[in-house]
């Protein structure tokens, strides 16, 4: 079925997207996936084509564009090409929303120019060794001491941990007051007291930064604080998330298209007992199946990406959204490694690394059975 998601402008900003990729990203992503990061000035370049920024205002350099199809062009584009070391989607679709309508004027002056040009590129530190999909169990605490937090904790498995300059730290500003006494500071690179740990090594995504952070005794200025009050963390969180799933499930959509339209190509071409496999049945049943599903999925984001634009989009609908998709994704991708044979174990082919770095889809972001969790409670049993 027809897709009819976008118009013209997204298509030729895609286009845009497409060219930079092929010029400034696939040819380094090799080299960076053994450097274990990609370089910052990738970083500046893409937001000097307009990669960065959208939602952001005019005034502080971004397009003053709303309208997540942007971002869905991105995600969709980075994917194609396997770029995974770009902590791009992270920046845009998952930090926007804190920086652009958490900010007060003052912080939208300080952070939002270099936001949108890639001159500062942020994080958000939630997970903590003994606490993931239980978020209100972070022990970080953020104490006031005059005009300031004095900040104290550790922070895991944080995206963009090394190469971040403005870093979202979840903390406790009241330990008694459980949802209610978690906040969001603003923590900056430089600060003294914040060092970064190791870059983690990871099964897949190798060419991203994903970091342990440290902080002792850092004094944040209290003008750090995201929101008019203290306490008001977690619900920020909570209303941040589902657009961060949704990315994770446009990535995982766009993932198992590329990975399904290139093994269709080669079970074309490959050979056995004198023919194509594509001519046994039971890959052309396998290759059926898995088509159905992933366009009857791209329907389900797309119209996901539709209600985000529209501020209908709720919670269920980001969890359904999250955990369909990526645990197709996962199945999507290792029926297509199966379908290459010896040659999908190897490196050189695309279906290698996409099953290496689509893995940690069902874990990040909320997992699987957190996303259970929270369309289940919504029958109010
Ligand atoms: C590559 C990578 C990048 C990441 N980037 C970031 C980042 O940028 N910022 C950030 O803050 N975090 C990040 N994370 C952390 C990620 O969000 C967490 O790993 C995830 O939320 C799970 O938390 P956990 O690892 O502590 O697992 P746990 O919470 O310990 O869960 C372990 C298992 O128990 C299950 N489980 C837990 N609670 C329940 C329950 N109530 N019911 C049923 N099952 C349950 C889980 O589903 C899982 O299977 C990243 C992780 C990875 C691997």
């Amino acid at each position: 079925m027809e897709r009819d998601l976008f118009e013209e402008e997204h298509e030729l900003f895609r286009e845009t997207v497409r060219e930079f990729l092929a010029r400034e990203v696939v040819p380094h992503h090799g080299r960076w996936e053994k450097d274990g990061i990609v370089p910052r000035e990738v970083w500046k370049k893409a937001g000097e084509v307009g990669m960065f920024g959208f939602g952001v205002p005019e005034e502080f350099g971004g397009s003053g564009i709303k309208d997540f199809r942007y971002n869905a062009v991105i995600v969709e584009e980075i994917i194609r090409v396997g770029a995974s070391g770009l902590g791009f989607s992270l920046h845009n679709d998952v930090m926007a929303p804190y920086f652009v309508d958490l900010t007060n004027d003052g912080q939208k002056a300080r952070w939002l120019p270099g936001f949108a040009s890639g001159e500062l590129i942020t994080a958000v530190a939630m997970t903590e060794p003994g606490a993931g999909s239980d978020l209100q169990g972070v022990r970080t605490t953020a104490v006031r001491d005059g005009d300031h937090y004095v900040v104290n904790g550790s922070k895991t498995f944080i995206t963009n941990g090394i190469n971040s300059d403005l870093v979202v730290v979840v903390a406790k500003t009241d330990p008694s007051a459980g949802a209610r006494g978690i906040s969001l500071l603003v923590v900056e690179r430089g600060m003294e007291g914040f060092t970064r740990g190791r870059n983690l090594e990871k099964i897949g995504m190798h060419a991203q930064d994903t970091a342990e952070l440290f902080f002792e005794n850092v004094r944040v200025p209290a003008a750090n604080l995201l929101g008019d009050q203290e306490g008001q963390g977690f619900f920020q969180l909570m209303a941040n998330l589902p657009q961060e799933r949704l990315s994770i499930a446009v990535a995982a959509v766009a993932a198992a298209e590329t990975v399904l339209a290139a093994t269709i190509d080669y079970c074309r071409n490959r050979q056995a007992f004198g023919r194509s496999i594509g001519g046994f049945q039971n890959t052309r049943f396998v290759l059926a199946e898995l088509d159905t599903e992933v366009e009857i999925a791209r329907h389900y984001v797309d119209k996901c990406i539709r209600a985000l634009n529209a501020g209908t989009f709720t919670v269920v609908d980001a969890a359904k959204a999250k955990w369909w998709a990526t645990e197709l994704q996962t199945r999507v991708i290792d029926r297509c490694l199966q379908l290459h044979g010896g040659y999908g174990y190897m490196m050189e082919y695309p279906v290698a690394r996409a099953w290496l770095d689509s893995r940690v889809q069902t874990i990040y972001g909320g997992t699987t059975e957190i996303m259970k969790e929270i369309i289940g409670r919504s029958f109010g049993f």
